[in-house]
């Protein structure tokens, strides 16, 4: 890990911490991030030689697995004709039909450069929309690092112990109403006293910045019921699900219609995009067609449409989703296995291609106290270094999920179980 070690002291000069995001710190976990050197299929390589079959996948985009042929063709001819021109291209409508054809909830849509943009953009317009300030999310869901959003958040922030940051004005802060996930009642209860001051909802509908947890599907389905008795925007942050744990994202999966919708990594086929989109007679509040402002001087970059529709093509491929889902579940069967085998108390959480690793006693884990509570971090903080040394690239915090990708082989599966089953033994 030599050249690893001093690019990360070199970089400590002029980037705080060593990185441009702070979960790539290796804080959660300990020890020195690795640094990368290039990218193919499910392996990662470092800059000492080191290859590792990868878990992280970007945090989500790389569902196709690093350096797709079809994703760096089409960003390489595009490349060509320019690289951004801050006016409209066709190709820009091309992205838009496609999202709204496989995202049917999503009758218009407006691209961002990043997730958090596109989170942060929904709950104002979602705001503007219903003329309300009040907005409600949910303990341990990461919605990107916008002022409103970064209270009692997941990721990073969870990671290094600071969910509401410093910097947040608690006057934006009170305006944040933060409720238990898959808690209904809690949800019921905050209606009946401050309902029609609700904005919005904003969640996950699959967590998966608390690592991962699965919503039961009338946790959604209450969501929708009281936003639509109290006249309040249902926005699914599909950031992170969305053509990740089906196809048209979790609303699909568990068939809950949002008012609106958040999307960005895979989407944007690993170039920097965010978008969000949903109901017309929402979306048609937002400028020039309306009063809410929102707008970007990159958005819907030439590059990152290309990439973007290229991915969107690719995952309509029959059959690409079965295989990602049966690939999980065998390596969570192969995780499950060894860690029996060895004494060790472990579960696993799986939604498509997203999963969480938990060591603990509980059968399952349904929420961000069960996380933070009742599974056992430093256990994990072990694993994690563990598989590293046997070549296995997992998230580095026991907050954050993990995600395959098309490119796992039968072979990468098999090599990564008996790395697990080798680690667990010294657990
Ligand atoms: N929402 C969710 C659900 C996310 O997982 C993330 C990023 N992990 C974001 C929003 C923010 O996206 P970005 O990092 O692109 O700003």
């Amino acid at each position: 890990m030599a050249q690893s070690e001093s690019l990360f002291n070199a970089a400590q000069q002029h980037i705080p911490g060593g990185v441009n995001s702070p979960v790539r710190a290796f804080k959660g976990v300990g020890g020195t991030p690795i640094f990368f050197d290039h990218a193919k299929g499910a392996h990662v390589f470092d800059v000492d030689g080191n290859r590792y079959i990868d878990y992280v996948g970007s945090w989500g985009p790389m569902i196709l697995g690093h350096s797709a042929p079809e994703i760096l063709d089409a960003v390489r001819e595009r490349m060509e004709k320019g690289l951004s021109f801050g006016a409209p291209t066709g190709i820009e409508t091309e992205m838009a039909n496609e999202v709204c054809k496989l995202v049917p909830s999503m009758d218009m849509i407006r691209m961002t450069n990043s997730g958090t943009e596109a989170t942060m953009s929904a709950i104002r317009l979602a705001r503007g929309f219903t003329g309300r300030d009040k907005l409600v999310k949910f303990e341990g869901c990461y919605h990107g690092h916008a002022d409103s959003l970064l209270v009692k958040a997941g990721s990073g922030a969870l990671t290094l112990g600071v969910p509401t940051s410093p910097g947040v004005p608690a006057s934006v802060a009170e305006h944040t109403i933060t409720l238990e996930f898959n808690n209904l009642d809690s949800v019921r209860e905050c209606f009946a006293q401050v309902g029609d001051q609700i904005a919005a909802i904003i969640v996950e509908p699959v967590a998966g910045n608390m690592n991962c947890i699965p919503p039961s599907k009338s946790f959604l389905q209450g969501l929708r019921e009281l936003c639509d008795v109290h006249g309040t925007v249902l926005i699914f942050d599909e950031v992170m699900t969305g053509f990740r744990v089906a196809m048209g994202g979790a609303q699909a999966w568990y068939d809950i219609t949002p008012d609106m919708t958040c999307l960005g990594k895979v989407i944007g086929g690993g170039l920097p995009v965010g978008a969000f989109g949903g109901k017309r007679a929402i979306m048609e509040h937002l400028a020039p067609l309306g009063p809410v402002y929102q707008a970007g001087t990159l958005s819907g970059n030439p590059l990152a449409m290309s990439a973007g529709l290229a991915m969107m093509k690719a995952i309509q491929k029959p059959g690409l989703y079965d295989q990602l889902n049966a690939r999980v579940e065998q390596m969570l069967a192969g995780f499950q296995q060894a860690a029996d085998k060895h004494g060790v108390a472990f579960t696993s959480n799986r939604a498509g291609s997203m999963f969480g690793l938990f060591f603990t006693e509980l059968e399952q884990v349904s929420c961000f106290k069960d996380v933070a509570e009742q599974c056992d971090g430093e256990r994990f903080n072990r694993f994690f270094h563990g598989m590293l040394e046997q070549g296995v690239y997992l998230a580095p915090s026991s907050f954050e999920a993990g995600f395959m990708s098309a490119a796992h082989s039968e072979q990468d599966i098999n090599d990564t179980i008996a790395a697990a089953e080798r680690v667990m033994a010294t657990l």
